[in-house]
């Protein structure tokens, strides 16, 4: 299979026959096999037997259909896991993204990229309660997570598969998309993508998540730079407190001692005395870190490491690794 393109879909349902006209009418064109995979995110509407009308007659429609609304980051989760295509194409139900602009994502990806991310450079929704935070968040997110994307907010996107494949997301990390691959060590590409308002249905999203961005940002610039080694954060602010502390003690024992003055009344003794302890706790915290961390990878055989591929001419066989998979050696 050459693409498998997912579509998280949650009350929908008078865009559901257009998206599927419009994705035919450019994927037939390319020549290619592909799959179309609707997940059904817990819709109250008639989307699920919408959907499931068309997958009758067409069977490289498939439907993933939810128990409940479980968010957007489960719709492409659920499609990922699902996916057999070689490059995957994510891209929303209510036809603000251009299925037109798929061809430029895969032109895009022969030359050889592992993700090619949408921008919407014409984006058609309100400016200041949809483009300026989003503008904004994309800016502190690229200066947290050091991945120069535009537009984290475009769920048109194309992924070669073993990159999906390797991602684990939740909450609602759908956002970081673009940050998780370059983490895992994809290269990234962006290009120009069409948008159109929204003709039918509502928006699921407003200024509320903002907030929950930011968390979400804290989350992934942790795991990012220091799931595989926690006690280098918070050991390090910890060293440093204590050792602050350390010397302001000194100081005032020598005071007391040498210079006999009272020092049960000074402030610099409560600081010195929670420096140490904050300190002592951070350390702490760091080597509990470092154990879960070890449960982490250890208990589930994860590597620390992900391999693009393996050259070795020794074998003839694809070499498995217990995390990438097949990788093919350069036989
Ligand atoms: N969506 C979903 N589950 C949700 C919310 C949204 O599957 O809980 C889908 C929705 O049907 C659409 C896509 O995610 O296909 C993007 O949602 P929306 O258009 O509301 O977001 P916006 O374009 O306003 O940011
Ligand atoms: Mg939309």
């Amino acid at each position: 299979m050459d693409l498998s393109i997912v579509v998280p879909v949650y009350n929908e349902e008078e865009n559901i026959q257009a998206l599927y006209d419009q994705l035919t009418a450019v994927l037939d064109p390319l020549g290619l096999t592909y799959e179309i995979i609707c997940t059904d995110d817990g819709s109250t509407d008639r989307s699920f037997e919408k959907l499931k009308a068309l997958a009758e007659r067409d069977p490289r429609l498939k439907v993933i259909r939810f128990r409940r609304n479980f968010g957007q980051t489960a719709g492409f989760s659920a499609g990922f896991d699902y996916a057999s295509g070689d490059i995957v194409i994510t891209i929303d139900a209510d036809l603000q993204n251009d299925p037109a602009s798929i061809p430029a994502l895969l032109e895009k990806m022969a030359e050889g990229y592992d993700v090619v991310s949408g921008w919407r450079v014409n984006r058609q929704d309100p400016f200041l309660t949809r483009r300026l935070p989003s503008r904004l968040a994309n800016w502190l997110i690229s200066r947290t997570t050091g991945v120069p994307v535009h537009d984290r907010g475009c769920s048109l996107r194309a992924h070669r598969r073993e990159i999906v494949k390797e991602m684990r997301l939740y909450g609602e990390l759908h956002r970081f998309i673009p940050d998780i691959a370059a983490w895992i060590g994809a290269r990234m590409a962006e290009v120009p993508v069409g948008h159109r308002p929204r003709r039918f249905g509502k928006s699921k999203y407003g200024l509320g998540r903002t907030v929950r961005v930011i968390l979400d940002l804290i989350t992934v610039r942790f795991l990012q730079g220091y799931s595989t080694r926690p006690i280098q954060i918070f050991g390090r602010w910890g060293l440093i407190m204590a050792f602050v502390g350390f010397l302001l003690g000194l100081w005032l024992s020598f005071e007391k001692l040498v210079l006999g003055h009272s020092i049960g009344n000074r402030p610099a003794l409560v600081l010195s005395l929670l420096l140490m302890l904050m300190g002592v706790q951070l350390v702490s915290i760091g080597l509990l870190g470092e154990m879960i961390v070890r449960t982490y990878y250890e208990g589930q055989k994860k590597p620390i490491y992900r391999i693009r591929e393996i050259v070795d001419y020794s074998r003839a066989q694809p070499i498995t690794t217990p995390d990438a998979g097949e990788c093919e050696s350069a036989v």
